[in-house]
């Protein structure tokens, strides 16, 4: 555990939310990989957020933001410091507000929920997020998304927490760019207000959801532990058919496996550590530049120590 962990620093912070000490973040990530985190907090509200980074920066103690832990590679000795997790959990899962077709919605909210609360209140546009895993927050930090659509062409302000716990709210302006946002280093999302449009005729915009959830079923390896697709696609080509064509399909190191479904999927066949994965993901940026001459830029995201 690192030094940043005092008695004092604990007694305090779990003050503002539930406090876990020393967690393995394997179980808070969807490759299920990940040594421990010296501490996680899950904020009891959002409003609980600036006196946690208060009290971070007063003793010096990093801070990593994670939501649903579903875009991430955790080093297998862990994170230091303090992890903040904007995710949902039985106890809060966050709150969503209609009104006509603006909603506001928390950042832990899972997007499986947005899509089913908006669908019930008869809205359209949200459809590409349909199986994407994690939260709202999560969503903007990545602008997720599928040829679809993405969280940039709905989102239209974001309010945030600054490093310092100032509040924030971003129009979205400039904001969004290729599974990327410009939000200031180390901001917290705790809501976002999104415009969506009224369906011409909701049982429409479900059976397209119904459609999006099984096709993605037949082509992503959802039956092991990933973090979806690991890299951006190049300028002018798809990845999954550069390491394809490269010959990886199926290609192991330890117990990380390039996924025959979906060639850019690397899935945890049970026993990955996360420095397996990080070798895979260089060997595969090594081959497909030897082969091809184009960088393979990941989508997912390294955090912690390997
Ligand atoms: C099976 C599978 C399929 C996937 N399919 C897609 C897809 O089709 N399209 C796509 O774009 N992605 C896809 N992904 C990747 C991933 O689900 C998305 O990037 C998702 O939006 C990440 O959300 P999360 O809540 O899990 O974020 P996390 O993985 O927890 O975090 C991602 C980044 O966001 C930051 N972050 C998270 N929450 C906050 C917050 N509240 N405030 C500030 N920073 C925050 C973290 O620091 C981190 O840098 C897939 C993943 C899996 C496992």
């Amino acid at each position: 555990m690192g030094q940043t962990c005092s008695h004092d620093v604990i007694k305090e912070l779990s003050q503002y939310g539930r406090l876990y000490v020393d967690v393995p973040m394997s179980q808070f990530t969807t490759f299920k990989v990940g040594g421990p985190a010296d501490m996680l907090i899950e904020p009891s509200s959002n409003e609980t957020i600036p006196y946690i980074v208060t009290i971070a920066k007063q003793t010096n103690t990093p801070v990593t933001i994670i939501g649903g832990g579903s875009n991430l590679v955790v080093g297998d000795r862990g994170i230091r410091g303090l992890v903040v997790r904007m995710g949902s959990s039985q106890e809060d899962e966050g709150s969503i507000a209609f009104n006509g077709t603006t909603v506001v919605v928390d950042a832990k909210v899972t997007k499986k929920r947005f899509v089913e609360e908006a669908i019930e209140h008869g809205l359209a546009g949200m459809e590409f997020m349909a199986g994407i895993p994690g939260c709202i927050g999560g969503g903007v930090i990545m602008n997720a998304g599928t040829t679809m659509g993405t969280f940039s062409d709905i989102i239209t302000d974001i309010t945030c927490y600054t490093a310092d716990g100032t509040l924030l709210t971003v129009a979205n302006t400039s904001l969004f760019s290729y599974r990327k946002s410009m939000l200031p280093e180390g901001a917290i999302v705790v809501s976002a207000r999104c415009t969506l449009t009224i369906a011409d005729n909701p049982e429409d915009v479900k059976n397209t959801v119904k459609e999006i959830l099984r096709e993605r079923k037949n082509k992503h390896p959802l039956d092991y532990p990933s973090a979806g697709s690991v890299f951006k696609n190049p300028d002018g080509h798809a990845s999954w058919k550069l390491i394809n064509d490269a010959g990886l399909r199926g290609y192991s190191i330890g117990g990380a496996r390039v996924s025959e479904l979906h060639t850019n999927f690397i899935v945890n066949t049970g026993k990955a550590t996360a420095m397996d994965i990080k070798h895979l993901v260089e060997f595969i940026q090594e081959t497909v530049h030897k082969l091809y001459d184009i960088n393979l830029e990941p989508e997912i995201r390294f955090i912690g120590e390997f």
